[in-house]
């Protein structure tokens, strides 16, 4: 009888939820060996920088699903790991630009991206510098004023005003109206043939060189992105800019101060600008791995981490891979360690789960954009997003980006709460980071959305995220695999998603939005 009734109590137990502790108590388990795998494969100079569409991008891909699979996730895209999309990528080439006799080039003046399938190309236009670029009904703002933009080549900050004026936007915090990627969005919409964006480390948040980084190889967009008239898109150096406008006797000081005013208007700049280059255009196909685990609920819960990172420069003197590591191997470590332990606990999920390793998000979040695209809203309860996962010694802080716009921060704190973490603001956030990752997109259809993580500081208060950042790590071949990480702060990612969802599990309610939202949702 005394049996009887263990065995039962042991059923019970199944049944009942497990207790949050058994669940902590699983990621400390997990070896320094098994936080290293899924890195160490992913940052090999043998997946050459994993860029979508060549051997490494696609190694990343099978490699994944394999993992999937032998975790016993099933397949989460029409009965297959992989959902396949198109990208066009365009490589441009020696791009020279002549403003009113003045010729400046690529890659010391400007870089930038000719989307046609044309080899040699030209663009012209006339220059009207547009203030910000920004046309907001959220924050009452229309840099346009309903100028006829068709065919020209606008010229705009960086930033949003906020910058300049606490009074508007979110201050110092750069809203989405702030994004270069909106901004080149925007003037699509304008008609515009042309946008430079004019760089400042200040504005852009970044020097020159990661400009030159991120633009000098193939740019890849959805076939639904190139559906307008804009055809180059690019940044100018503040400096540069200066000496176009010198020459017509226009101080761009002058235009500034303009532009901080609402009722700034387009400034025809009273010349025109060509752009001439060379451009290789292909059309190709990658893929998104997703598996799912399912939970009493139909609604699901996504968590994420983007696969690609830049893949080889050939034109490198030295190293010519972009490794990734930290972005985005160790957080893809996270994904994949996070979908094992929550799987072998399936029993006790109320929302089923989504894990998807999105590819090109380094080309503007584009495998997130096209899944959440192709997803139902009404089905996603919330998206949680690794990204740039710190690898070094844990932290006693946690953050979570974007976690302030939804009654997910209330979830974290209460999970950071529990096991003795801070709760933090991620010390870039004012950098505009929540729309430069993949919960953006999801964030954009309606769905609450977070990036999660281990705290930047440790325990001696050194903040080696932001040195990774700042320091000339990020997007650069330096961003390499060091076997001497202790990985502790990924194990604490870990647990901290493996926690959320748990603690999601819980709640009575999905998680919603809260307060004012400094982007806009599509379709509302
Ligand atoms: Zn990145």
């Amino acid at each position: 009888m005394k049996r009887i009734l263990i065995i039962l109590a042991s059923l019970i137990a199944i049944a009942a939820n497990v207790p949050s502790a058994t669940l902590a108590e699983r990621c400390d388990a997990l070896t320094r060996p098994e936080l290293q795998a899924v890195v160490q494969f992913l940052a090999d100079d043998l997946v050459e920088g994993r860029a979508p569409g060549t051997r490494g991008g696609e190694l990343a891909e099978i490699y994944i699903q394999s993992l999937f699979k032998l975790l016993g996730l099933q397949p989460g895209w029409q009965g297959s790991y992989f959902q396949p999309f198109e990208l066009r990528g365009f490589t441009t080439r020696d791009v020279r630009l002549n403003a009113g006799g003045i010729e400046l080039g690529q890659p010391d003046d400007l870089m930038g991206s000719y989307t046609g399938e044309e080899k040699d190309f030209t663009v012209s236009g006339r220059a009207v510098f547009c203030g910000f670029g920004i046309r907001s009904d959220i924050w009452k703002w229309d840099d346009f004023k309903k100028a006829d933009l068709r065919g020209k080549v606008l010229i705009v900050r960086a930033n949003d005003p906020g910058l300049w004026r606490s009074d508007i936007f979110e201050g110092r915090t750069l809203t989405y109206f702030g994004r270069w990627t909106y901004k080149m969005e925007e003037a699509a919409r304008q008609g515009a043939a042309a946008v430079l964006i004019v760089h400042t480390d200040e504005t852009a948040g970044y020097g020159w060189t990661v400009v030159q980084n991120s633009w000098s190889g193939e740019e890849s967009y959805l076939p639904a992105e190139l559906q307008d008239s804009l055809r180059f898109r690019g940044w100018i150096r503040e400096e540069s800019l200066k000496q176009i406008l010198a020459k017509r006797n226009v101080k761009l000081e002058k235009l500034y101060q303009k532009s901080l005013q609402p009722g700034f208007k387009p400034v025809d700049l009273g010349f025109d600008v060509s752009f001439r280059g060379r451009s290789q255009f292909r059309s190709l196909t990658t893929r998104n791995v997703v598996a799912t685990i399912p939970g009493r609920k139909p609604q699901q819960i996504v968590l994420s981490a983007h696969i690609d990172h830049f893949g080889r420069n050939p034109e490198l003197a030295g190293d010519p891979i972009f490794n990734g590591a930290i972005d985005n191997a160790v957080p893809v470590a996270a994904l994949i360690q996070t979908a094992r332990i929550l799987n072998e606990y399936k029993k006790d999920l109320e929302y089923s789960l989504v894990f998807l390793a999105c590819q090109a998000e380094e080309g503007g979040l584009l495998g997130s954009r096209y899944f959440a695209e192709n997803a139902d809203p009404a089905t996603l309860a919330a998206a949680i997003n690794f990204e740039s996962t710190p690898p070094w010694e844990a932290s006693p802080e946690i953050f979570g980006v974007g976690a302030r716009f939804s009654t997910l921060e209330e979830s974290l704190k209460a999970v950071a709460a529990a096991q003795g973490w801070r709760y933090s603001e991620f010390s870039m956030a004012d950098q505009g980071f929540y729309f430069r990752s993949d919960q953006f997109p999801f964030a954009q259809i309606g769905v609450p959305a977070v990036w999660v993580s281990a705290g930047e500081r440790s325990l001696a208060g050194e903040n080696k995220l932001e040195k990774f950042f700042r320091g000339g790590a990020y997007h650069t071949v330096k961003d390499e695999y060091d076997p001497t990480w202790e990985l502790e702060g990924l194990r604490q990612t870990i647990k901290l998603a493996v926690l959320l969802v748990d603690r999601l599990n819980r709640e009575k309610d999905p998680p919603r939005w809260k307060g004012r939202l400094p982007f806009p949702i599509s379709g509302k």
